[in-house]
């Protein structure tokens, strides 16, 4: 449920202030009442009219993407590279990114038209733990990786403890791929933990988050989610 004068806005009735001044003025109607107070909250099977126009509230969607590296995360780029609406050529809602992920990160991305199911996911309060898997540089031992699960200091702030696996050493080519769960989505936040332990981040890519993974999809591929999978996150 969202204020009408938000839902107005996000219609492209008129802007958030132009909108409560019309409902002020009596000009909208919920499901065939007229409304003049602007605490009313409308959810998306409501039926706005505004001068006794109906108002077309675009439903919600949800979408799993697997992003591919080289895409930036976001609805438009100034530079005009590729960003991951260009994958959703026939989708006509008005989706965006849950939160991001780097340029050269491939993986697990949401997208979405629902505001607050967004807020939910990238707020520091909703723990979903977010799955990473790194090739990093060197083959560090577990005292090296310890700090991960203890907290680092990052731009002034300690992590959360992350847990860690390690998938495999090439000592050969002095490399390794660890298996990292972080509950903080901070900017840059693995590549950030794993320079801090001296052993710098050379492939990133998010595998899962929560119970959602990116099974059966191939990069650049994407899927609708569930009705269960959006309701165990809303
Ligand atoms: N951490 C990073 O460093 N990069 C990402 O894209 C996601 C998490």
């Amino acid at each position: 449920m969202e204020r009408l004068q938000k839902v107005l806005a996000h219609c492209g009735v008129a802007s958030r202030r132009k909108s409560e001044q019309m409902i002020q003025e009596g000009r909208v109607s919920v499901n065939g009442k007229r409304v003049t107070e602007l605490g009313v909250k409308v959810g998306s099977n409501d039926q706005i009219e505004v001068d006794g126009v109906p108002v077309y509230q675009e439903q919600h969607v949800y979408y799993l993407f697997y992003k591919p590296r080289g895409v930036i995360s976001a609805v438009k780029d100034d530079k005009d590279r590729t960003v991951v609406t260009d994958y959703f050529p026939s989708v006509s809602e008005r989706i965006f990114p849950v939160g991001r992920l780097d340029y050269d990160t491939s993986g697990l991305l949401l997208l979405t038209n629902d505001g607050e199911f967004a807020n939910i996911l990238t707020h520091p309060s909703h723990e979903v733990p977010k799955t990473y898997v790194a090739k990093i540089k060197g083959c560090p031992t577990p005292e090296e990786l310890r700090p991960l699960t203890k907290g680092l200091k990052i731009d002034g702030r300690k992590t959360a403890p992350a847990r860690y696996k390690v998938i495999s050493n090439d000592h050969v080519k002095k490399t390794s791929v660890i298996e990292l769960v972080i509950h903080e989505g901070r900017n840059h936040q693995v590549k950030k933990m794993f320079e801090m332990i001296k052993f710098p981040v050379i492939k990133l890519k998010r595998e899962k988050m929560g119970s959602l993974e990116l099974t059966g999809l191939r990069p650049g591929q994407y899927r609708e989610l569930s009705k269960k999978e959006v309701s165990q996150i809303l």
